[in-house]
């Protein structure tokens, strides 16, 4: 039997990342090209654990751009919802970690293709196929993009999908807090499904409390499951009947980058199919041990996409 569809829509572009470590952009004297995006990284978390995704966005007609969408390829992404602009190249990072702890960014995107996706240039057929359809919030800061996204959205939900919404907030291109809550809290009440991470809640709620309290003052009447991702102290759930932590795995942490896009990948792939996983706490429990299982593998190795597990590599750390 076919699995599911998870289509995830968004960004994808390359983080190029200083040789050294701990250095600043300026005293960096060499890069390393690596892949991201987090719903690129989503979709191939769903595909190396044996699922089916595809990833809907745009990229630049340049090398970069046919570079990003030969590793969604390789990595058995289905390509029908990549579209290529002509004349805007694809987005480019540069990231650090600084010896100082802070993390620094500097974007070409002025604009860079993936923000220039058009609604009449989406594959409609393709995302009306979605069981599943996840997405960030990047693609809704500026236009064309974010009428894409929106009309992407209602196109999905028409067609029967569970929405999927993870707000991605760390990269920093919104111009100000209140515009990325305000657009964030634009699409809330849509998704069935959210998860954010400790300093998204914190973010979102203005509360430097991260309790259920602070958690379950983000609820709306169509959300079926909010988590919370906790890093080193796994995961929180919420849904109307109930609510509950799971652990982490113990495992040597060296970057942490993807680690959220490895858990909601890796949770996707187990419910796509059968959605009253998400009514029934003890499978639901499962399933988050093996989607904190996935996160904490995606730390042990750098960078995103190299780092995410395979289904044997999740496995054998569950039964350890
Ligand atoms: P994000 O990348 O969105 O900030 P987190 O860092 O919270 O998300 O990581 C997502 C999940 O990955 C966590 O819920 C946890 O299961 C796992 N994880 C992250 N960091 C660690 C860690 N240091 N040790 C073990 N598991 C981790």
């Amino acid at each position: 039997l076919d699995k599911g569809l998870i289509v995830s829509f968004g960004e994808m572009l390359i983080d190029f990342v200083p040789t050294q470590s701990g250095v600043s952009l300026a005293e960096s004297t060499g890069f390393l090209k690596a892949p991201g995006g987090a719903p690129a990284n989503v979709a191939i978390a769903v595909t190396r654990l044996g699922g089916r995704a595809a990833f809907v966005g745009k990229l630049g007609d340049d090398e970069f751009g046919h570079m990003l969408a030969g590793i969604l390829r390789e990595n058995g992404v289905e390509d029908k919802g990549i579209n290529f602009d002509k004349g805007a190249r694809t987005a480019l990072a540069f990231v650090t970690l600084r010896s100082d702890g802070d993390r620094e960014f500097m974007f070409y995107r002025n604009p860079s293709a993936d923000m220039l996706l058009r609604p009449d240039e989406l594959n409609l057929e393709l995302i009306r196929s979605a069981k599943v359809f996840h997405y960030g919030s990047i693609s809704l800061i500026t236009e064309p993009c974010r009428s894409a996204h929106l009309k992407a959205m209602e196109v999905a939900k028409e067609a029967g999908a569970l929405l999927s919404y993870d707000p991605n907030l760390r990269e920093p291109l919104w111009s100000s807090p209140e515009e990325a809550r305000t657009q964030i809290m634009s699409i809330w009440d849509k998704a069935e499904i959210i998860k954010v991470s400790d300093v998204e809640l914190e973010f979102l709620t203005q509360n430097k409390t991260i309790d259920d309290e602070s958690a379950m003052s983000l609820w709306h009447p169509n959300l079926k499951l909010l988590l919370v991702t906790l890093g080193e102290k796994g995961c929180r759930y919420y849904t109307k009947g109930f609510h509950g932590s799971v652990e982490a795995f113990d495992v040597n942490a060296v970057d942490t980058t993807g680690a959220g896009d490895s858990f909601i990948g890796a949770f996707l792939s187990q419910i796509v199919d059968d959605q009253t996983v998400l009514e029934e706490e003890e499978r639901l429990r499962k399933v988050l041990r093996f989607a904190n299982a996935c996160g904490a593998i995606t730390t042990t190795k750098k960078g995103a996409i190299p780092a995410l597990p395979s289904e044997y590599d999740a496995l054998s750390l569950l039964k350890d």
